[in-house]
């Protein structure tokens, strides 16, 4: 078994430290970038989502190189997620490809017994000892977490920061280093070593930048290709951001959904608004904007596909909270077709209109 995986921000550093501790062969597809979209969107139905063809694009990048199964996770519905392995497992089929599908879909929908037969799946072909498989499992759940703190910390304090794009040069030089590392332990340890040196950066805690909320539909605000790398570009403009929606944030909250333990703090905060669950992650993206609001946040930027059902939903209802709540929103929609151009033009009107409504004109890094 050759084994490949879609991508989705840096989940891909953690599976390597999964694949590397189990000993598992694998193909690691180059991150997203214009092939993969160009290849995706050829072989996906024209109206599906975005990240629907991304992920086609991954496939095909790992299917080139040897592989020979695809693991994914994912969802029984209601939105079109939970069509997506269906869908791909014939599309690559329809192109003459036999690859085997592991998709490891929630608890709630599946059952338990199932989840861990899938997840036997994958482990059935490592030749290490059941102890060391489940050490892999929580080496590459720690990775995951750390690699979200790192992330964060270096989004916020990049508004701080004394030594202008510092955080950005850490950051970057902390994914590069840690995926070349091919030894687990050592690469966790690095992650470790990593956080702690960001979380030293310097900072001058007067300054008081602009500071913006990333919210919407979880693939888009986690992977940067879709998104055109906003958090990077908000981090040379000096402004901070923070973003409730990780890959670990995601594992936690479909692990505790079982128990229905998962998220109360934004689901509490949807409730006013939203408090139906409709597919995706609208309730989130709603609960997220009145903390946003509560928290003191100058603004939120809501990005999602084109077509994405629930999030529609979101966007009708955030004018509402923005008024009531006196929270500027901006929504961004992206595809396979959007403009560079026009997509900075509108985060930039967005931050002048910001730095306006403090009274201040703000000086960026
Ligand atoms: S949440 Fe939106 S973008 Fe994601 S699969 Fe569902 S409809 Fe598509």
């Amino acid at each position: 078994m050759k084994i490949t995986i879609p991508h989705l921000g840096n989940v891909y550093i953690a599976v390597k430290i999964l694949f590397d501790s189990l000993g598992l062969d694998y193909v690691i597809p180059p991150l997203n970038n214009r092939e993969a979209l160009l290849w995706g969107s050829k072989y996906s139905p024209e109206e599906i989502c975005l990240p629907f063809k991304l992920m086609i694009g991954n496939y095909l990048a790992g299917i080139h190189e040897g592989a020979d199964t695809v693991l994914l996770v994912g969802s029984c519905g209601p939105c079109r997620f939970g069509e997506y392995c269906e869908l791909q497992m014939k599309i690559l089929q329809q192109l003459g490809h036999k690859i085997d599908f592991i998709v490891l879909d929630p608890v709630k929908s599946i059952g338990l017994c199932e989840l861990l037969h899938r997840m036997h799946r994958v482990g059935a072909y490592s030749k290490k000892t059941r102890m060391r498989k489940l050490q892999s499992l929580f080496m590459a759940y720690k990775a995951m977490t750390l690699l979200d703190d790192i992330e964060k910390e270096a989004h916020w304090r990049a508004g701080f920061e004394k030594k202008p794009g510092e955080c950005k040069r850490l950051l970057n030089q902390c994914r590069n280093a840690v995926y070349s590392c091919n030894d687990p332990e050592k690469a966790l340890a690095l992650l470790q070593e990593y956080l702690e040196t960001i979380q030293k950066i310097p900072v001058s805690p007067e300054r008081n930048p602009i500071k913006i909320s990333i919210i919407g539909e979880i693939y888009t605000v986690i992977e940067p290709f879709t998104n055109l790398y906003i958090e990077d570009v908000l981090m040379d403009m000096g402004i901070s951001t923070s973003r409730h929606l990780t890959p670990s944030w995601w594992v936690k909250d479909m692990l505790l959904k079982t128990m229905r333990l998962n998220s109360r703090e934004l689901l509490k905060a949807s409730d006013e608004y939203l408090p139906l669950y409709i597919g995706g992650h609208a309730r989130e993206c709603i609960g997220e904007a009145v903390l946003a609001a509560e928290e003191g946040m100058d603004g939120a930027i809501q990005i999602f596909p084109m077509g994405c059902m629930p999030e529609i939903v979101s966007k009708a209802i955030l004018p509402s909270i923005s008024r009531q709540k006196n929270l500027p929103i901006l929504t961004l929609v992206v595809d396979e077709m959007t403009g560079e151009a026009g997509y900075m033009t509108r985060i930039e009107a967005f931050t002048d209109l910001l730095e306006r409504r403090r009274g201040h004109v703000y000086i960026g890094s």
